[in-house]
């Protein structure tokens, strides 16, 4: 069992220590797991920055506890890092000046708004929430990276206020599609964030149909996220998500060391 999305008071939406993290994850059995704390460049919200501040004091917590787990969990330093159409060159610059294991690339900002806030969906109808998202992510994605996975696809689902409908992962396909298809091009990954699972849809992010089409269309690189922000979320949803890739047709789970893949048979 493998998390490769977790947030700890790093995050400025964090509500763990790390320690309490690893405790989580060794009273769930994980093997291995990945603080991936929010680093957001340039958030509109000045008032609450999703940054991570002390970047030194990052690796040295994560480095200290990975000698006191030595043995029972193996843990990675990643990032869930926002991408926004004016930030790709800090981002590069943000991630080759640190010695991370994993960095998730995740889309927290359309047109300026976070579509967690109930105004995203004001203008929109459902099938606009989607293709917005889809878009942005299209016309950020080709410019960038430095990263192994894209985060939650389909993220709008988890704030919806339209509710889940079952055809939802339909709207907007053909854009999902080329967004995999410039993954599997670039050598990047999705991971299936937990997440979804605690929320309406009871489903991860993104939909099983979007996971199953990554594997069709060629792609081999997937890694599990409960997305906790809490301890009791730790290595959620783990046997689900890993019985759901197995029946898209995936035969091996990805870990990152030094961002190398390194593929696990499941
Ligand atoms: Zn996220
Ligand atoms: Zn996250």
């Amino acid at each position: 069992m493998i998390d490769y999305h977790i947030h700890s008071f790093y995050s400025e939406d964090g509500k763990m220590s790390m320690e309490a993290a690893c405790a989580a994850a060794t009273g769930c059995g994980l093997a291995e797991m990945a603080f991936t704390d929010h680093m957001e460049i340039e958030w509109p919200d000045r008032d609450h920055p999703f940054e991570i501040e002390d970047m030194a004091k990052y690796f040295a917590d994560i480095d200290m506890l990975r000698k006191k787990y030595d043995g029972q969990v193996k843990i990675k330093t990643g990032v869930e890092l926002g991408m926004q159409p004016h930030n790709l060159k800090q981002a590069s610059e943000y991630v080759r000046s640190h010695a991370f294991d994993f960095v998730i690339a995740s889309f927290h900002i359309v047109d300026g708004i976070d579509p967690y806030y109930p105004e995203y969906f004001e203008n929109r109808t459902r099938e606009q929430s989607y293709i917005d998202y889809y878009r942005t992510i299209y016309s950020i994605l080709p410019g960038f990276d430095d990263f192994n996975v894209l985060g939650h696809l389909d993220l709008v689902r988890r704030y919806s206020p339209f509710g889940y409908d079952e055809n939802d992962h339909r709207i907007g396909l053909d854009i999902v599609e080329a967004i995999l298809k410039l993954l599997i091009e670039k050598d990047k990954g999705i991971e299936v964030n937990t997440s979804g699972c605690r929320h309406t849809s009871r489903l991860p992010l993104p939909h099983p149909y979007i996971i199953r089409l990554y594997r069709e269309l060629g792609g081999e690189i997937i890694t599990i996220g409960s997305d906790a922000h809490h301890a009791e979320h730790v290595g959620y949803g783990n046997h689900t998500a890993l019985e759901l890739i197995k029946s898209c047709g995936f035969r091996y789970i990805t870990v990152f060391t030094g961002m190398k893949p390194e593929f696990i048979r499941i």
